[in-house]
């Protein structure tokens, strides 16, 4: 449960719920995402609420670990029509074709900058 929790707000979920987070016997977490029940989601390209038309294939991001456990997410991301065209939702806690979860590059980023720090 607090597991969840943490997941859901560092992930800054408001249109995607965590259906269930599965334990792998090689110490990963992976969670599991999906749009919440609703007709219309964020486009990527205006932000703006837009019709779901369907479902991408199965995507994985790395989060951060919690707890000494890797942590991956598992979601398909829905296409909306905006602008005329099909786009894919704007994911919260994703930009553009990143593997890695907004957390884990800006905590990559610190770790990266504090390193440079050291060595000089
Ligand atoms: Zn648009």
């Amino acid at each position: 449960m607090l597991f969840k929790t943490i997941a859901r707000k560092m992930l800054e979920l408001k249109d995607h719920k965590i259906d269930k987070v599965e334990e792998t016997k090689n110490g990963m977490s992976l969670i599991y995402i999906s749009a919440k029940k609703q007709k219309k989601l964020k486009s990527s390209c205006c932000k703006k609420r837009c019709r779901v038309v369907d479902l991408l294939s199965q995507r994985r991001w790395s989060h951060l670990s919690l707890w000494g456990r890797k942590v991956e997410i598992i979601y398909s991301p829905s296409r909306v029509e905006c602008c005329g065209k099909l786009v894919v939702e704007d994911i919260p806690w994703s930009m553009g074709k990143w593997r890695l979860t907004v957390p884990l590059s800006i905590f990559n980023k610190l770790r990266q900058d504090e390193g440079s720090r050291h060595a000089k």
